[in-house]
């Protein structure tokens, strides 16, 4: 194994993947970035703060909900990084309904990149993890998977599948050298949190279901996932973190 840890990091253009991947860079890692095409720079930002600290930042778009595009990215990203140590599934979408009325297609484009995003991605990185006998498949999930709010039916249920499947490719690849855990962040300060925090009143709700007192920002999430991603977790597989200041207790 060569000394440069690598990772990967879907929709690292902004918000909590933003925060991991520069926050993995600061911990030494060369970063891949994936993000969607969007016709914004944010993702090209990111890259350039990570080339500042003298890290490698490549950037790979690709909608993670895609087969063919993300092998390319794989097949892409490990030819120039040579090898991927950790790879971070974090990529989600969250689109408010009831379930009365839910459209077909809500349900399924929030499935599609949520919860088979992870699979696709992850499938895609085990035959090289598995010849070298390591990997760190971190999984952003959500505490929404496990308790769940009103309008996000499909979205809970998007995420406890991210859960299931961790749980149990744990078991599948545990003793090839690669671990798979899960972090469920709580209410995060982001494009996709604001869903939750507009509205003032919801939001004080929240902060005050929370043990310590506030919402999270971006950075709160970084610390365990960079646990799950290092080796100070070898023995750490088929788990889920809550980073959520203290609202789930399980
Ligand atoms: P965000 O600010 O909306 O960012 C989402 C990121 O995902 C963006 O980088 C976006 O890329 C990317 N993305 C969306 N669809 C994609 C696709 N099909 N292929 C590739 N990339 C795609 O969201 P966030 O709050 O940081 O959420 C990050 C993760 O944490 C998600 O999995 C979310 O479910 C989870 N989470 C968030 C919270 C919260 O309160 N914020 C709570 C629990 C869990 P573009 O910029 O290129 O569109």
């Amino acid at each position: 194994m060569t000394n440069t840890r690598t990772a990967l990091v879907t929709g690292a253009s902004r918000g909590i993947g933003a925060a991991i991947a520069i926050g993995l860079a600061e911990r030494g890692y060369d970063v891949a970035l994936n993000g969607i095409d969007d016709g914004t720079s944010e993702i090209e930002k990111v890259a350039d703060s990570i080339r500042l600290m003298g890290r490698r930042a490549e950037i790979y778009l690709a909608d993670v909900s895609d087969k063919a595009q993300v092998q390319r990215m794989v097949s892409a990203a490990l030819n120039t990084f040579g090898h991927m140590d950790a790879v971070v599934n974090n990529a989600g979408i969250l689109i408010a309904g009831e379930v009365d009325g839910l459209p077909e297609s809500t349900w399924d484009a929030v499935l599609d990149v949520n919860a088979k995003g992870s699979f696709l991605v992850t499938q895609a990185f085990l035959p090289s993890m598995k010849t070298r006998g390591y990997g760190r498949i971190v999984n952003i999930a959500s505490i929404g998977g496990k308790h769940g709010a009103p309008e996000q039916a499909h979205y809970s249920a998007s995420k406890a599948a991210v859960m299931g499947f961790s749980r149990v490719l744990a078991q599948e690849v545990g003793k090839q050298g690669i671990t798979v855990n899960c972090v469920c962040p709580g209410i995060i300060m982001t494009e996709m949190g604001r869903v939750n925090l507009e509205d003032a009143a919801v939001r004080g709700a929240w902060q005050d279901k929370t043990a310590i007192g506030r919402i999270g920002n971006p950075d709160d999430v970084v610390g365990a996932v960079a646990f799950f991603a290092s080796d100070e977790s070898a023995f750490v597989t088929g788990q889920t973190l809550n980073v959520d200041g203290g609202i789930v207790f399980s």
